[in-house]
């Protein structure tokens, strides 16, 4: 097992993986950067290192100040989190080469399922269904314009490198087909770095829903059933649930057993999700593969009781992992709602600063997943979620209640949150029907 484990993140998921490296009798080291110098959360560290200035690029991102950081603290092992340096396939392999193990995919499964377009040829071959679309990138407008005849209008252009909602177009007939394709390609390659796009059917009205798998070094997977993450705005998910609410059971196993096989089929070691887009008709489509733990993994924690944080560490340092597919069972309903420091009456203005009252809810089956407390000042350069409040309910109706419940307890001042916002949205009857389309929130919004 590791010594010292180094979390290259910060905020309430650095917070979460010291915890779990404590558990586990395992030593962390912490780095942040001068905008994080006081945050209450460094404490829970064995040490703490300081990696530079405030912006990510100096801190967060610069790999070289990450490794001497392992370096000189004899770190035997680096979490990356989510956000940040998470997703690089450079870095686990800069990992590997300075001999710190990497605690996520190694760069080879990163590859593979990583990439939009690699991923969907390891899904086929999995069985994981996804979207009519082209095979690979679009080679040419010719080749563009016959794949949208045969999968049938609307159809999707996207980025093979793309992320966060960005270099999408949507056609609906040849004539804009035509003139977005090259127009796609150039926007790809100037934000980022590789021109390379494809093609996929475009669903009017879809659920987001997502599985959570795990791997591990000995060619094992297996699945912790999905999550619900369908309340978006401009593609940032609001609130998350597990399982997903009036979802064939017979249905989504077969397509959570795919999932596991498909990260099974790239040697990946370490916890991924596999996306899918799902239509009325409960048709699946995979969207990608996320190589690394999520923002909302604690609500298929609470439903299956397995540590996901824990697990990952043990698989990283060469465990099997210590669950088998039967014993998984979905327990209950849970909900996540993700607390930004953002004025939702403002169209979302971050509202960062000092924060003077800071009173969590608590009781059965709450549990707040957050590195604030009063006194805290929330830096502005970085992202706007300053916690995550997770209820857990006997069934959907319970969770609803109980998270009602620990919003009108959650009191957080001056600066503005999303809190109203969540408790508006337990009240929606919409939302307590289940099964609201990734569009809902944006058109409540709009009025
Ligand atoms: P990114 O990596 O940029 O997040 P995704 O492929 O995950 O890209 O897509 C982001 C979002 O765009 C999805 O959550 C969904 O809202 C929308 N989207 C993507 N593909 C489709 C599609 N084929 N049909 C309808 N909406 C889509």
């Amino acid at each position: 097992m590791f010594k010292r484990v180094l979390i290259a993140n910060r905020g309430e998921i650095a917070q979460r993986i010291m915890r779990a490296c404590r558990e586990l009798g395992i030593e962390t080291v912490c780095v942040y950067s001068t905008a994080d110098k006081d945050a209450p959360y460094l404490r829970d560290a064995d040490e703490a290192i300081c990696i530079g200035p405030g912006p990510s690029k100096d801190s967060y991102l610069n790999i070289s100040r990450i490794i001497s950081a392992a370096e000189i603290t004899n770190a035997d092992a680096i979490h990356p989190g989510y956000g940040f340096l998470s997703e690089r396939a450079d870095f686990s392999e800069i990992c590997r080469e300075c001999k710190i193990e990497f605690i996520g995919p190694s760069p080879e499964a990163m590859g593979k399922l990583g990439d939009k377009v690699e991923a969907k040829r390891y899904a086929r071959a999995a069985k994981v269904p996804v979207f009519p679309g082209s095979e690979g990138e679009i080679e040419d407008l010719e080749e563009a314009v016959k794949v949208a005849e045969e999968i049938g209008y609307p159809v999707i252009i996207k980025a093979s490198a793309g992320g966060g909602g960005r270099g999408m177009r949507i056609c609906r007939n040849e004539a804009t087909l035509r003139t977005n394709v090259a127009k796609a390609q150039q926007e790809a390659l100037a934000a980022f770095g590789n021109g390379g796009v494809f093609i996929e059917k475009f669903l009017e009205h879809a659920r987001h829903v997502e599985v959570q798998t795990i791997g591990d070094k000995h060619g094992n997977a297996i699945h912790l059933w999905e999550r619900d993450c369908s309340m978006q705005r401009r593609h940032q998910k609001i609130i998350e649930e597990a399982p997903g609410p009036l979802i064939d059971r017979k249905k989504i196993e077969k397509v959570c057993e795919a999932a596991a096989k498909l990260i099974k089929s790239a040697d990946y070691a370490g916890a991924a999700t596999v996306e899918f887009l799902m239509d009325e008709d409960q048709n699946f489509y995979m969207l990608e593969v996320n190589t690394r733990v999520q923002v909302e993994h604690p609500i298929t924690e609470m439903i299956t009781g397995v540590d996901i944080v824990k697990t990952s560490i043990l698989v990283a340092a060469g465990e099997k992992i210590p669950h088998k597919q039967k014993d998984i069972k979905v327990n209950g309903h849970a909900i996540e709602c993700r607390i930004n420091a953002e004025d939702h009456t403002r169209d979302f203005m971050p509202s960062a600063g000092l924060v003077e009252t800071w009173r969590a809810p608590g009781g059965l089956g709450v549990r707040i997943d957050s590195h604030v407390c009063a006194g805290y000042r929330v830096p502005p350069n970085y992202d706007s979620m300053i916690g995550k409040l997770i209820v857990w309910g006997e069934d959907r109706n319970a969770a609803i209640t109980r998270a009602s419940r620990a919003l009108h307890e959650f009191e957080v001042g001056p600066i503005k949150t999303t809190i109203p916002l969540h408790a508006e949205l337990m009240q929606n009857s919409d939302f307590k029907k289940g099964g609201v389309d990734i569009h809902y929130l944006e058109r409540l919004l709009k009025g």
